[in-house]
């Protein structure tokens, strides 16, 4: 069925935690062109709760009844990641756009499912979560990039680092939920593939919870041979902290902070440090929302690609081998179908 032109993108919000209700008010109150018209979560008394609080937005049990409902035009899957696989394929199986926050899904096998089904379907449906790509700081680096100005890039230097972590978070956690945005900004950045890795779990903080090797060390190798280190630390104490410096033949590019005021005061220079993602990448995260109803009121896929999920996916079970072993691990992937350009 074809959506009328004037009528607003009818948003089904998939997991009412944390990230999709940020999500559900962004598009609600401050992006155009959209509404949320369904809410599931696993807990139904959440998802009344939230649908409760949005103007159009009714709970229904189960996200594949939020897929399937006439009243949604697209579908934003917001729930934990082992649930996305589902639910992104039940999208792709009614023919509706879908937006997956990150991980696309858990493992590589289960992404390839997704771009395997995506294919089959003939165009492009999946925009998977990595806001990184929209933020202006990293825009610029890519653009400094692409317009030559560094010359050939060589190396980059990444830092990842959150104030503290939930209790719960495992040692494979700082690279799949972390630093998995490292994996995905530095293949974007450098147009290039992520091919082996290695990490490194030194000396532990004492303020890291007991079960999690904190900070790691990582050593990305592309196809061009550039390397990439990448300090993941996600109890360092002090904020949300993250740093990016691209060096080429020619010159550096640095990813900028959020401009902030740097206060003289007191015999001292200080300015702010984010407190969290959600605060340090609000922007981006408005960015990739409104582009991704624009480009489904367009009727044009854009954005970070399931084969994008695929790519980060694949490094990330590289990098748990590499954690696990200690030994330089190779990156096993497919090789890019012309589908994804
Ligand atoms: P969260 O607060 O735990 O929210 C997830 C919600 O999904 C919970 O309410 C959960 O219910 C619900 N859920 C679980 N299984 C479900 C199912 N089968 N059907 C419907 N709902 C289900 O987690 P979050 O922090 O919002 O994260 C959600 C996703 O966003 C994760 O994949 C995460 O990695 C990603 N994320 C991305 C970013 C980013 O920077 N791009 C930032 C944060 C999070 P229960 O709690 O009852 O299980």
């Amino acid at each position: 069925m074809t959506r009328p032109a004037n009528r607003p993108v009818r948003v089904g919000i998939v997991g009412a935690g944390m990230i999709g209700q940020d999500h559900a008010r962004r598009l609600c109150t401050m992006l155009a062109g959209a509404q949320v018209t369904a809410v599931a979560d696993a807990d139904l008394g959440r998802a009344q709760q939230v649908a409760g609080s949005l103007p159009d937005a009714r709970a229904l049990p189960t996200g594949h009844d939020v897929v399937a409902s006439a009243a949604v035009d697209a579908v934003l899957v917001t729930s934990s990641g082992p649930t996305h696989e589902e639910f992104v394929l039940a999208a792709i199986g009614a023919a509706k756009p879908v937006f997956c926050e990150k991980p696309l899904a858990p493992t590589p096998e289960a992404c390839l499912r997704i771009v395997e089904a995506e294919m089959a379907g003939g165009r492009r449906l999946v925009q998977v979560g990595f806001m990184r790509r929209y933020d202006d700081g990293y825009r610029a680096m890519k653009q400094a990039v692409d317009d030559g100005l560094i010359g050939a890039p060589l190396l980059a230097h990444c830092v990842h680092r959150n104030a503290t972590s939930p209790p719960t978070f495992t040692s494979d956690m700082p690279l799949t939920d972390s630093a998995v945005h490292e994996m995905d900004v530095v293949r974007w950045l450098l147009a290039d593939e992520v091919t082996a890795l290695s990490v490194l779990a030194g000396r532990r903080s004492g303020y890291a919870p007991a079960q999690l090797r904190d900070p790691q060390l990582l050593l990305m190798e592309t196809t061009s041979g550039v390397h990439v280190d990448v300090e993941v630390f996600v109890n360092c104490q002090y904020g949300y902290d993250v740093r990016c410096e691209l060096v080429g033949e020619t010159g550096t590019v640095s990813l900028p902070g959020p401009a902030a005021p740097v206060l003289r005061s007191g015999g001292a220079v200080s300015a702010p440090v984010a407190a969290d993602w959600r605060q340090r990448f609000a922007r981006a995260y408005d960015a990739e929302l409104q582009d991704w109803v624009n480009s489904v009121r367009d009727g044009q896929g854009t954005g970070p690609s399931s084969w994008d999920g695929y790519a980060a996916a694949a490094v990330a079970r590289a990098a748990l081998t590499a954690l696990d072993s200690g030994q330089r691990t190779p990156v096993v992937m497919k090789g890019r179908p012309g589908f994804y350009g």
